[in-house]
């Protein structure tokens, strides 16, 4: 005898039996996500760097109201983020009292060398010696962990030149504090003082409202790529710097980023994926993680711009937008 397959009864029971299926399909998924402790599916850390890369002075906030913002933005999602310090930025009094500062609320304390030297124009001998000394701004503090941010993302020209500091970096107990998600909203911020410099009253929203997108944008960009070029969802980190734009909008972002399904986490927490690991064949070598493993796939030639992100790729639609 030949059952009759549910399809051939009639096409509402059929959709009623499709229904049914995927309502049972997407219990089973979700009992196993519980059961299994599954990760959601986008998470992200927070990375900042270049503690403090404006001047002493922007309009609005000053140099500690900035740093406040910032911490507090932080403290109030209970997240710990990981601040990769520019050594000759934090190199004085002022500078050390801040450090401390990110040091005592629990976030990672990284190298991000004391120059901020472009590796690639200065070479290894310099290079690996402005990483040393960017470790003694650094290393005394309690929260100090091992990984170092390359400048620019730049991290070596040559395979020659990228392997020597691969090398160091080994022989140091380093691990590198790679940026899963890069942006250019330094490029806003830039824009931003500009006009505030000639107009302090002048109305921001235009500048929040850009940055929200791009920086969502871009998460998007480089989790979909690294769910193509890994088969797989990984832990982010996201690029941020320590400016006026971070001091003043930090909060409606890192609201933003939850609001599009995001899950904040720890930094600690994001190096732990075995991602953080991987040492992508590529020269020049840097940029996001994401994009080098998938420029070293040899798949993606066709989509992947070079440099992966910079302010030229926005400077048209910020003018289109009077920003
Ligand atoms: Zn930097």
């Amino acid at each position: 005898m030949i059952r009759v397959p549910p399809v051939a009864r009639s096409p509402v029971s059929f959709m009623t039996y499709l229904a049914r299926a995927c309502l049972s399909g997407m219990l089973a998924c979700l009992v196993a996500q519980i059961a299994c402790g599954a990760a959601p599916a986008k998470e992200l850390a927070v990375t900042i760097d270049d503690l403090d890369i404006n001047s002493d002075d922007t309009p609005r906030l000053d140099l500690d109201q900035r740093d406040q913002a910032i911490l507090s933005a932080l403290r109030r999602e209970h997240i710990k983020a990981a601040l990769f310090v520019c050594g000759m930025r934090v190199d004085n009094d002022a500078g050390r009292r801040h450090v401390a500062a990110w040091n005592q609320e629990g976030h990672i304390i990284a190298n991000h060398t004391y120059s901020h030297f472009d590796y690639p124009e200065v070479g290894y001998q310099a290079f690996s010696q402005d990483a040393l000394r960017g470790e003694q701004i650094v290393s005394g503090y309690s929260g100090f962990q091992k990984l170092l941010r390359f400048p620019y993302l730049k991290e070596g020209a040559t395979v020659e030149q990228r392997d020597q500091m691969r090398q160091f970096m080994t022989a140091h107990g380093y691990r590198n504090g790679y940026v899963t998600i890069d942006a250019s909203e330094w490029a806003i911020d830039e824009r931003m003082r500009k006009r505030l410099a000639g107009h302090p009253d002048a109305d921001l929203s235009a500048y929040r409202d850009f940055y929200l997108e791009h920086m969502l944008s871009r998460a998007d960009y480089y989790d979909t790529l690294a769910r193509q070029v890994l088969h797989r969802p990984i832990r982010h980190t996201v690029l941020i710097h320590a400016n006026l734009l971070a001091a003043l909008y930090l909060p409606d972002l890192l609201t933003a980023f939850k609001s599009h399904g995001w899950k904040l986490i720890d930094a600690q927490q994001a190096y732990q994926d075995p991602v953080f690991s991987k040492t992508p064949d590529t020269a020049p070598a840097g940029e996001s993680l994401v994009w080098a493993l998938a420029k070293a796939s040899g798949k993606f030639d066709a989509v992947l711009r070079y440099p992966a992100e910079d302010s030229v790729y926005e400077d048209k639609r910020m003018d289109a937008l009077g920003l």
